[in-house]
């Protein structure tokens, strides 16, 4: 009779459920560590992409995120057909997702402050623009106006949705049109983009935050590199589609690992957001969005001047600073 060891003798394969190989470094990875790591790898800090549910998880304040507008289901209106036709992606997309489109937006505390908050999902049909995600951005961007709290979108999307043709290249005229509105509103916006934030969403509202923020190595770009060489007929430096090298450039402000993401945020928001007045009831609790103490109070930290303005009451309008466009 054969003697049955009471573990396995052999891993002959990992089993996917179980380890995960890291892209970076091709380490094998068990899925329960990364997780406890938030999906970034030990070894090498590449940034796995994850579920815009679990982006939540990790950015707000335990229970405090109630969903909007979850029910928004995308239509057909073009009968689009390529390799499959569009709704039996979208019906493939909603079953492994769970999702009913590529974004989720709600309202949620992030360090006891409430924001407005957009986040999309690679897993969706590469968290491609189309109207429902159009629509989302938009109404996240219109409650913060509505309630004066700040705006975050987490951008993780390959562009506009081909699907939907021309209603998906609207989105960027819409999503950008609010954008402007919480501007001139004078409510903060902050941008995050993620692994990969490419197309549409980048050409549109992903890069115009008053802080855009990135995680390393993110890809970033609106094309692809032989259409982006082909556009400008030059050859393009190596590595500029991602973060790092547009945090270079200026064009992002910050690279943030996922692990300090919810802290940083929580710091920028108590930058951006003048404290409450003490039991002042002519201005309860209207956030004022301060980009120029902000860029002082960082300017000063680095010159090591001493910033006091932050702190002395005064909001931005009765300085008369002009109001951006
Ligand atoms: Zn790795």
């Amino acid at each position: 009779m054969p003697v049955r060891l009471p573990f396995r003798p052999r891993r002959d394969a990992y089993p996917p459920d179980l380890w995960t190989k890291c892209p970076g470094c091709a380490e094998m990875l068990f899925n329960k560590q990364l997780d406890k790591s938030l999906r970034v790898c030990p070894h090498c800090g590449h940034h796995f992409r994850i579920p815009a549910k679990t982006r939540i998880e990790q950015l707000v304040d335990s229970g405090s995120f109630i969903e909007r507008d979850s029910d928004l289901s995308p239509v057909d209106a073009l009968g689009f057909v390529d390799l499959k036709a569009y709704p039996d992606r979208l019906m493939a997309a909603q079953l492994s997702t769970g999702l009913r489109d590529a974004a989720v937006w709600g309202i949620g505390n992030i360090g006891g402050r409430p924001v407005s908050m957009c986040v999309m999902d690679f897993g969706f049909i590469g968290g491609s623009m189309g109207s429902v995600v159009g629509e989302k951005v938009a109404r996240a961007g219109e409650a913060a106006i509505a309630d004066r709290i700040p705006l975050i979108i987490i951008s993780s999307s390959g562009g506009a949705r081909m699907q939907e043709g021309t209603y998906s290249l609207m989105q960027l005229v819409k999503t950008m049109g609010v954008v402007e509105r919480v501007k001139a509103a004078r409510v903060p916006f902050i941008s995050v983009m993620t692994d990969p934030t490419t197309g549409g969403v980048f050409a549109s509202f992903a890069v115009v935050g008053d802080v855009n923020l990135a995680e390393p190595n993110a890809l970033i770009r609106f094309a692809g590199d032989r259409v982006s060489s082909g556009t400008i007929s030059e050859e393009l430096p190596a590595g500029y589609a991602r973060a790092e090298f547009w945090f270079s450039h200026g064009f992002v402000d910050r690279i943030v690992a996922r692990a300090h993401l919810r802290d940083e945020i929580i710091a920028l928001l108590g930058f951006l957001i003048a404290p409450p007045l003490n039991g002042s009831a002519e201005t309860p609790q209207a956030p004022v969005s301060r980009p120029r103490s902000f860029l002082s109070a960082l300017t000063g930290a680095l010159t090591g001047e001493n910033v006091a303005e932050s702190h002395n009451g005064e909001t931005g309008a009765s300085r008369g600073e002009a109001p951006r466009g």
